[in-house]
């Protein structure tokens, strides 16, 4: 198998056999795997190649009206809610050690069905499902309300209590890691879930669910359905009997669902969408940590980040010794089917993506970016891309504006930190930033001056699980992981009680 330090022209060898059985591909309600109401299925690819991994059942609004009947119930008569909250954090943990049990099929199943590199899964990914879970079973038995002050003698305090039935619809750039973020808050909160996988990858959603039941889960805590956006996703976003709903994906789907939440019962929304975000690299910077930096930004996980540091601004001092490291980091990248060793990047998810991909690569080089390197198909089969480098772009470029989500770098020069402060504010998006500077100033003036809703300096992508993420502007609504997560997933009740001769107030 060719690892490239490519050239155009690879042949790319036959993909290695995934170290993994396809076991589950029924949808999973009421803690039971169950086929579609239509008997429908549909086939999920291997990105290696276009080839069928396995039929999966499709979910549509028969299933998803059954998944939601079976989370009402469950959260309206069965004892999760009722259970210590001892008890939940328990299973929570007991989840954890079955992920690190199953570490190597998980991430075998998610680099077959996504196309990561399963190193990356395998070493970051699967162990952050059992990061998060645990962290959230931290949280479990810590969520209480608290004693407010009334103004007369009145006893106040308030209750936190589960919001009910959580809708979640996942995307398939990272489908564990959203799964996480999702399943962990709504349940250390009492919750009961339907969550929807995407359908390029709903391989890994039923798995580990599956593993969460063999934990103790009780029946109908968790429902997962696999299937299409436009029906079954639709359909949960619509549901009457959906008391919340979280959402990550594109920021076109987002506004489709907030839509479809305001027209049936007004539940609320969280919503993690796309970007543009920024990686200002100052003149006073490091220059190969920034360069190496600033690749990982962009090209991590085949550039298919909702944060992807996807507009990197240099400096113009440092400007052409950047450009260098950059197109030899490019240059150097490995590719190649994710299951070998020492591979840094795999195909994109799909051809849908390939070709989105390729068409911004297209009209980079129309409108007069230069094409450092890369630009084409990598290999003759399957959705690899080279890793891609453009400088010379100009903001108003549509690599410079759009959301590319793929291996495609595009450099832009600044002179000052006013000018990159206003360009890199002038964009729709507003999820992430990244910031390279030795000098402690400059780095606080950037932190409070940029509209986003993380800042990295001197590194970038570090997503502990008590790090909150979330977007400013059109990027979304709401924070997702550490401790903001939780409020998602509650509802506050006050509770107010006459005091009767009280001795103080
Ligand atoms: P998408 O937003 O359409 O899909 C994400 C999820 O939403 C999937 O589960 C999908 O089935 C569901 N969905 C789609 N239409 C729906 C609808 N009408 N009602 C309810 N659910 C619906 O994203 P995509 O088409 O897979 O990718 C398109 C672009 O979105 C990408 O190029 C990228 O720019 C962006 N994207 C962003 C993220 C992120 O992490 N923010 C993830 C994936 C894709």
């Amino acid at each position: 198998r060719q690892i490239s330090r490519y050239s155009t022209a690879v042949e790319v060898e036959e993909p290695i056999s995934p170290p993994v059985k396809v076991n589950y591909t029924q949808l999973l309600i009421d803690g039971k795997f169950v086929d579609s109401a239509s008997g429908k299925t549909f086939p999920t690819l291997d990105p290696r190649t276009g080839d069928v991994i396995a039929h999966v059942a499709e979910g549509d609004v028969e299933d998803i009206n059954r998944a939601v009947s079976a989370a009402r119930k469950a959260f309206d008569e069965g004892p999760w809610p009722r259970m210590t909250a001892y008890e939940r954090s328990n299973i929570l943990l007991r989840f954890a050690d079955l992920i690190e049990k199953h570490n190597d099929e998980l991430a075998a199943l998610e680099t077959w069905d996504n196309g990561k590199p399963y190193e990356q899964a395998a070493k970051i990914e699967v162990p952050m499902l059992a990061r998060l879970m645990r962290y959230y079973a931290g949280w479990a038995d810590k969520i209480h309300g608290l004693i407010v002050p009334a103004d007369g003698p009145h006893h106040v305090q308030t209750l936190h209590e589960p919001i009910g039935v959580a809708g979640q619809i996942i995307p398939w750039n990272f489908p564990l890691l959203m799964f996480a973020w999702k399943v962990g808050p709504a349940l250390a909160c009492g919750n009961t879930i339907v969550l929807k996988s995407a359908e390029q990858t709903p391989l890994s959603a039923i798995y580990a669910a599956k593993l969460l039941y063999e934990a103790g889960l009780p029946e109908g805590v968790i429902n997962v359905i696999s299937g299409f956006g436009a029906t079954a996703g639709a359909a949960l976003a619509s549901h009457m009997e959906v008391d919340k709903l979280a959402f990550t994906g594109s920021t076109d789907t987002g506004k489709i669902i907030l839509q479809l939440a305001a027209k049936s019962n007004l539940k609320p929304v969280t919503l993690e969408l796309g970007g543009k975000s920024p990686f200002i690299v100052c003149e006073d910077a490091d220059v190969d940590k920034a360069a190496e930096m600033a690749h990982f930004a962009l090209f991590f996980n085949q550039g298919q980040c909702c944060c992807a540091g996807s507009r990197t601004f240099v400096h113009e001092k440092v400007y052409d010794e950047f450009i260098e490291k950059a197109k030899a980091l490019a240059k150097n990248r490995a590719v190649g089917d994710p299951f070998k060793s020492g591979i840094e990047q795999g195909p994109q998810i799909d051809k849908k993506q390939f070709d989105k991909i390729l068409g911004y690569i297209r009209s980079g080089i129309e409108c007069g970016a230069t094409l450092e390197t890369g630009g084409e198909r990598f290999g003759d089969k399957g959705y690899y891309i080279q890793p891609t480098v453009f400088t010379n772009v100009k903001d108003d470029a549509l690599i410079a504006k759009e959301e590319i989500f793929g291996p495609v770098q595009t450099i832009l020069k600044y002179k000052n930190l006013d000018e990159v402060i206003q360009r890199s504010n002038a964009s729709r998006y507003g999820l992430a930033a990244g910031v390279f500077t030795q000098n402690i100033d400059t780095a606080n003036t950037l932190t409070r001056a940029l509209r986003v809703g993380s800042v990295f300096i001197n590194c970038f992508d570090v997503f502990d699980a008590a790090i909150p993420f979330g977007g400013y502007k059109m990027s979304g609504q709401g924070r997702e992981k550490g401790i903001y997560s939780l409020s998602n997933y509650l509802q506050v009740k006050a509770v107010v009680t006459p005091l009767k001769n009280p001795a103080w107030l």
